[in-house]
């Protein structure tokens, strides 16, 4: 068999793609299985307030173990999804699920849930979304959705729309991996949104690399300017905490706060204060 390929360049089907495209399928149909008996799990890691030095919220990160295999990167297998389009109906259940559990935290916390752009494209987002806060009970300004740079590129006035839409029912919208896609000011004036994620590829730099610094520095100011609140990802070390402190970063998460943990773990540590605050104290709720 052949396949086209590129430029109207035919080729023939190499065993290797062939193996790829069959273990492609399988993830796909045991991803299929997963969703029908929810067979997926919520990891929730902490993200801090700099300057008050407490806990403010948690992303949720979505965790799957592959009968037969163990646990699957989620990175590896939302992009299946994405393909599929099984990613509508798992992207519901992480909300439904984050809702839930997040309703029985304290008041003060919040819960960030990642949205892919492919449920911007197949679905009613804010449906999906006014129905979860509606199951949970959990009030609409205790949750965030964190979509990438890629919504912004596809369908442009119908992913505005339903950014309208979301931001009118009082959820909060932040931009996930801010610096790494096309990010332009341009598209923080057409897609407003609440907070800015910073990637956590630039942290990882900072003390290491003048023109990392530099990002960082340039994504704070114009968050200011643009009034938007800002949240550093992948803080690892104390001295990452401080030079964003002192630059006037509001928001942190990464490992040096707490690693992602279960949503019994996470509730625990949250009742005990076990997460550590900016000068390496403990910090409660
Ligand atoms: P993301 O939204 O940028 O999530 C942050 C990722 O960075 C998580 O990886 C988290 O475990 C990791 N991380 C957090 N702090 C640190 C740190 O200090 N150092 C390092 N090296 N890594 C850190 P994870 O859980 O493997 O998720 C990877 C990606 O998968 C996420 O990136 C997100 O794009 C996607 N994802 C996860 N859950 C969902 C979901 O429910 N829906 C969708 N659509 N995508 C999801
Ligand atoms: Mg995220
Ligand atoms: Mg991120
Ligand atoms: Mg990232």
């Amino acid at each position: 068999r052949a396949k086209l390929v590129g430029r109207g360049a035919w080729r023939f089907f190499e065993p290797e793609m062939n193996q790829e495209a069959r273990l492609r399928r399988e993830l796909e149909q045991d991803l299929r299985l997963a969703l029908a008996e929810s067979d997926f799990r919520l990891h929730f890691q902490p993200q801090v307030d700099l300057f008050r030095g407490r806990l403010i919220g948690a992303e949720a990160l979505l965790r799957w173990d592959r009968p037969g295999h163990g646990p699957v990167p989620p990175a590896l297998f939302v992009e299946v999804a994405e393909e599929s389009g099984l990613i509508t109906g798992i992207g519901a259940w992480v909300l439904e699920e984050a809702c839930r559990q997040a309703a029985a935290w304290p008041s003060m916390v919040s819960v960030a849930v990642n949205v892919s752009p492919a449920q911007f494209r197949l679905g009613n987002l804010a449906r999906t979304v006014r129905s979860a806060l509606e199951a949970s009970g959990l009030p609409p300004g205790r949750l965030e959705l964190e979509i990438t740079e890629g919504v912004l590129f596809n369908n442009t006035e119908d992913a505005q729309r339903q950014f309208r839409e979301i931001r009118a029912l009082g959820v909060r919208i932040a931009m996930d991996d801010f610096g790494t896609g096309f990010s332009s000011l341009g598209y923080l004036h057409s897609f407003p949104c609440d907070k800015i994620k910073i990637d956590r590829s630039f942290i990882a730099k900072l003390g290491q690399s003048e023109s990392s610094e530099a990002i960082v520095r340039a994504i704070l100011g114009m968050a200011r300017a643009f009034r938007v609140r800002v949240v550093a990802e992948g803080v690892e070390t104390a001295e990452q905490a401080s030079f964003l402190m002192n630059e006037g970063c509001h928001e942190a998460q990464g490992y040096y706060f707490g690693r992602p943990v279960s949503g019994d773990a996470f509730l625990s540590d949250l009742l005990d204060g076990g997460h550590r605050a900016p000068h390496g104290t403990c910090i409660g709720q």
